[in-house]
């Protein structure tokens, strides 16, 4: 990673400050209403809330594809419409066209085009870059197939490893455990310990929490605003949880040093 001319940042700065943000679409101008979050680089947030409760809307937001109704979002200090190249975004696997005659290795490339600039050709540090995250995330004997031909965990390690090729300090990961079986969902966490290792802010969604709680420094319960939001201990209650997703509340398992919480009648895969 010594290649990386990396973005410079202020580290100092919350890695994620969102200000009483309401956001909206044309048809649903409320999807989003209220929201302030202070997230400091480096903490792992996992985002839940019930379908519709507008996780993807929040990153949608904080990538800038949404225009916001009213508030504020800066990334380390930065406005959130000019600090793009710090966010990486992982969009849900249902808005990725997988028939795009695109490799990994192109694909990883993408996330150098603001480095590169827009019809300039890749330069050699660039490829060198993409050839070192690709190799950081095991993924470097798949870079000549195409996107298609992937596994579920493989397909969320391949925008994973964009979103590093950007040099992005910030990472939203929208429902990466949808639809992958158990040791998918585990490669994914895996690849999360290696971001994490470098520092980055990562938020995850998810509608239903498969996994140890305790893989976050913090949950964010999000129904159309801030339920609650703090450590996985503090925050996951029932009473909390039944506030969020009603009658059909996830249950809580607590033990061994883990807390899960299963809606497995819910469940993707
Ligand atoms: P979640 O990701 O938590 O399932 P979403 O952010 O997708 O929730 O949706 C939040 C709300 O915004 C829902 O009521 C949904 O129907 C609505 N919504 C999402 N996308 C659009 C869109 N493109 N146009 C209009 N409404 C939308």
């Amino acid at each position: 990673m010594s290649i990386f001319k990396r973005n410079s940042f202020d580290a100092s700065q919350p890695a994620l400050l969102a200000e009483q943000l309401s956001a909206g679409y044309p048809g649903n101008r409320h999807a989003l209403s209220d929201i302030s979050l202070n997230i400091s680089g480096g903490e792992r947030v996992a985002v839940i809330g019930p379908n519709g409760a507008g996780k993807s809307t929040l990153f949608k937001a904080i990538v800038g594809l949404l225009q916001f109704t009213h508030g504020h979002i800066s990334i380390h200090g930065v406005d959130c419409y000019s600090s793009h190249i710090y966010v990486g975004y992982v969009p849900q696997q249902s808005e990725i066209d997988w028939k795009f005659p695109a490799s990994v290795f192109d694909v990883v490339m993408m996330g150098r085009s603001r480095h590169i600039g827009w019809f300039r050709r890749p330069r050699k540090s660039d490829r060198a870059i993409v050839n070192d995250v690709l190799d950081d995330l095991s993924l470097g004997d798949l870079a000549n197939l195409q996107i298609g031909e992937l596994s579920g965990g493989q397909r969320r390690r391949v925008f994973i490893a964009r979103a590093l090729a950007q040099d992005a300090r910030v990472l939203l990961l929208d429902e990466p455990f949808a639809g992958v079986d158990q040791t998918a969902e585990q490669e994914i966490i895996d690849t999360l310990d290696t971001l994490t290792n470098q520092g980055i802010t990562i938020l995850l969604s998810t509608h239903h929490m498969h996994n140890d709680a305790l893989h976050f420094d913090k949950v964010l319960i999000l129904r159309r605003t801030v339920m609650a939001y703090g450590p996985p201990g503090e925050v996951l209650t029932a009473q909390n949880l039944r506030a969020a997703y009603g009658a059909s509340a996830p249950v809580l398992h607590h033990g061994d040093d883990r807390l899960m919480f299963s809606m497995d009648h819910d469940r993707d895969s």
